[in-house]
């Protein structure tokens, strides 16, 4: 006789929750890392751009740009040049398992580093581009500036959807503060006013009409990647043409303009396994790398690991390669553990505070708003992959709770028969195994999700409930 109780609400999850000083001073600090995902369809120039930052900030020496540009010459692919700074990963670092998303740091400003993730843009790329942005507090969007290229990326043709819409859409849904929309590629059409213009336009209805970004949550910057335009503002003047009407922000600027949000009260820790980590000798035979979410870790702590529920001691921790005692909320870390079967550590597992665990669960409650890509209407035993913050796991719809208003919430049909594409509806969904979410009152991160079908993205939403 299986009946389980509902957990909704946030208010008193954590009572007698007592953090440490250093956790507090962490939560209260406006230093520490600004996560940035690269976003925007194949070829728009995410890597060279990412590249070209990098650079700007020195995060990449002289030497290593000049045997990219040689190598790339040499093999006749000149033009990648820039785009190899970020896909090459240094040797030492070899990874068990990882997420596709390459992950570079450089220093931002005096208090702050940046965190690069570069999503791919392929379509079978996707579920790595949703592992970048629930990591991220910005994003990058990449438009392809050039004439046709914008077109391609973001028109709605028969069997194909730019990859600009379902990124912007993944981006806002999975909370993203601020878009970066850089306007790449200018080169290609004499750093047009009229064209930058057209393309900021078509944009601007499109992310704040369809997709509820506030005007304020966007920059637009036109840029060349591959001329090194509009980068930093360290670089040589800008071209004639461009100087004439543009007085915005550099790449680099708008970079630095990012704020991240008031993190509020601490709450237990949270540290979703982005990846496994092996062969890293410092770290030991069995250590995982992720964004510190909420709480905080140090050297000797005892977390248990979600949901599995297996405790392990934290032995130690490493920023960016670096020996650390202590890493607080939004720090990138790695971190090795002992007392533990490296068998546990599963990507989309979680570290927790082990009087505070996450709930394991099979059965969750999600409010979603399915996307122009639904093509087969949604219906109870509607099979779905269910992604959240580094987890992905197979599903199945229980249950269609209710359709309802995108905009209020109100209920429109309960128990509709079926949800089809760009409604707004309540779900149940059964997981075929356990997982660790957060109803999206505990935590806006890790309740968002999304999910796919068929290798698209059908629909992103938050967890409402879960059932334990
Ligand atoms: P990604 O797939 O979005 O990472 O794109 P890449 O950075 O790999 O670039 C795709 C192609 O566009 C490459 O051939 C680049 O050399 C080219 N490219 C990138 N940025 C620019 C640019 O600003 N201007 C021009 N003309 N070409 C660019």
């Amino acid at each position: 006789f299986d009946v389980k109780a509902r957990v909704g609400g946030g208010d008193g999850a954590f009572d007698g929750y007592e953090p440490s000083s250093a956790e507090r001073a962490a939560y209260a600090s406006e230093d520490g890392d600004v996560h940035v995902v690269v976003m925007g369809h194949v070829d728009a120039g995410k890597s060279t751009l990412s590249g070209r930052v990098l650079y700007a900030l020195k995060a990449v020496d002289d030497r290593a740009v000049h045997k990219n540009l040689r190598d790339a010459k040499a093999s006749g692919k000149s033009s990648f040049a820039w785009a190899w700074v970020m896909d090459s990963r240094p040797e030492e670092r070899e990874r068990g398992v990882t997420i596709d998303v390459s992950v570079k740091r450089c220093t931002l400003d005096e208090r702050r580093q940046l965190v690069v993730l570069d999503a791919p843009g392929h379509r079978d790329f996707v579920p790595s581009a949703i592992s970048g942005m629930a990591q991220a507090d910005a994003g990058i969007l990449v438009i392809d500036g050039a004439v046709g290229g914008f077109e391609n990326g973001f028109e709605v043709t028969t069997g194909h959807t730019g990859q600009t819409r379902e990124h912007a859409r993944l981006a806002k849904y999975l909370g993203l503060h601020s878009l970066i929309v850089v306007v790449n590629k200018m080169d290609c059409v004499e750093y047009s006013l009229e064209r930058f213009q057209h393309i900021v336009d078509a944009l601007t209805r499109f992310l704040v009409g369809d997709v509820g970004f506030g005007a304020e949550q966007l920059t637009f910057v036109p840029a060349s990647g591959m001329e090194g335009v509009n980068i930093s503002p360290d670089d040589f003047a800008l071209p004639e043409v461009l100087k004439a009407w543009y007085r915005g922000p550099t790449l680099v600027d708008a970079l630095r303009s990012i704020k991240i949000p008031s993190r509020g009260e601490p709450k237990p820790l949270r540290l979703p396994i982005a990846d496994v980590v092996t062969e890293v000798r410092s770290l030991g035979a069995t250590a995982c790398g992720g964004k510190i979410e909420s709480g905080s870790v140090f050297k000797g702590q005892k977390v248990s690991i979600m949901p599995a529920n297996i405790t392990a001691t934290i032995k130690c921790i490493e920023i960016d390669g670096l020996p650390v005692d202590f890493a607080g909320v939004g720090a990138s870390v790695d971190v090795g553990l002992s007392d533990v079967d490296p068998l546990h550590l599963q990507v989309g597992s979680v570290l927790c505070h082990t009087a505070y665990p996450m709930t394991s669960t099979n059965e969750i409650e999600i409010s979603v708003l399915t996307t122009e890509v639904l093509r087969v209407p949604l219906l109870k035993g509607s099979k779905v992959v269910l992604h959240s913050h580094m987890l992905s796991c197979d599903a199945t719809v229980d249950q269609l709770i209710a359709q309802v208003d995108a905009l209020t919430g109100a209920v429109i049909k309960p128990n509709p028969r079926c949800i089809t594409r760009e409604q707004s509806a309540i779900l149940r969904l059964k997981t075929s195994q356990n997982v660790c979410v957060e109803p999206v009152e505990v935590s806006p991160t890790l309740s968002r999700v999304t999910l796919r079908m068929g290798g698209k993205t059908m629909a992103v939403g938050v967890v409402r409930a879960i059932w334990r």
